[in-house]
């Protein structure tokens, strides 16, 4: 079915750093839903050769290119952090990009239901009303703090600088139709996901009954 049109039911699943976005995404990966994650598609733009580098090199000056030609993501976090004039052009030149190849991405999907990754879903003000239901991933703070400093061997300051331009956990909670609790191991999580993945199969199919059909 190539010619399928995105599923008329579709997921937002957002969550703090190191909430496990990614985790628990692929498991409903697993489970054949669609999933799109707009962490990776603004990574491509940004990537050796990615389509915004172009206008990015052409707004900020070429020395925002790495030696690979892909952006300079050190050098232009640090402008934009003190730089919300910067930030603002930085972001007129990736969020329409990134609006554009995250509904590509989902109208060449198949599944019965499409999950888009977005980790500031809350933040960006427009998402919530694009999707039917949104999933937050919840976990307390340090275990967050914990996870990204073993993951990417950042210090904790660092963490928490990147946790306080976010929504705090309660706003997050406050804002979510649905919710998996990730705080204890992968063995726990499994349950919460398939729940869910049963219920929105469910609704998807209420939607659109002949979609992912094989
Ligand atoms: P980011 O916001 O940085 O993209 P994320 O929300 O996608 O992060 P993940 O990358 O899924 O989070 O998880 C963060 C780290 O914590 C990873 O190293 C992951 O393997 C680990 N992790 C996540 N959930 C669990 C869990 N339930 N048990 C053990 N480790 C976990």
């Amino acid at each position: 079915m190539d010619t399928a049109p995105a599923p008329a039911f579709s997921v937002g699943l957002t969550g703090g750093i190191g909430c496990g976005k990614t985790t628990v995404a692929d498991m409903f990966g697993a489970l054949g839903a669609s999933l799109v994650d707009t962490d990776a598609i603004a990574h491509a733009l940004t990537a050796p050769h990615g389509a915004a580098m172009p206008a990015i090199l052409g707004a900020f000056g070429a020395d925002f290119a790495s030696a690979d030609g892909a952006m300079d993501r050190a050098k232009m976090r640090a402008l934009v952090f003190s730089d919300p004039g910067a930030r603002a052009r930085l972001e007129a030149i990736l969020h329409p990009r990134i609006r554009e190849a995250t509904a590509a991405a989902a109208a060449i999907a198949t599944g019965p239901y499409t999950i888009f990754v977005v980790p500031l879903l809350i933040e960006s003000g427009t998402w919530a009303g694009r999707v039917t239901r949104v999933l937050a991933i919840d976990c307390p703070e340090e275990m967050q703090v914990a996870r990204v400093m073993a993951r990417n061997g950042m210090a904790e300051e660092q963490v928490r600088a990147i946790m306080a331009t976010q929504v705090t956990r309660a706003q997050r909670l406050a804002a979510a139709d649905d919710v998996v609790v990730n705080d204890a191991g992968l063995a726990a999580l499994r349950p919460q996901v398939e729940r869910l993945h049963a219920f929105y199969l469910a609704e998807s199919r209420r939607i659109a009954p002949d979609r992912g059909v094989k």
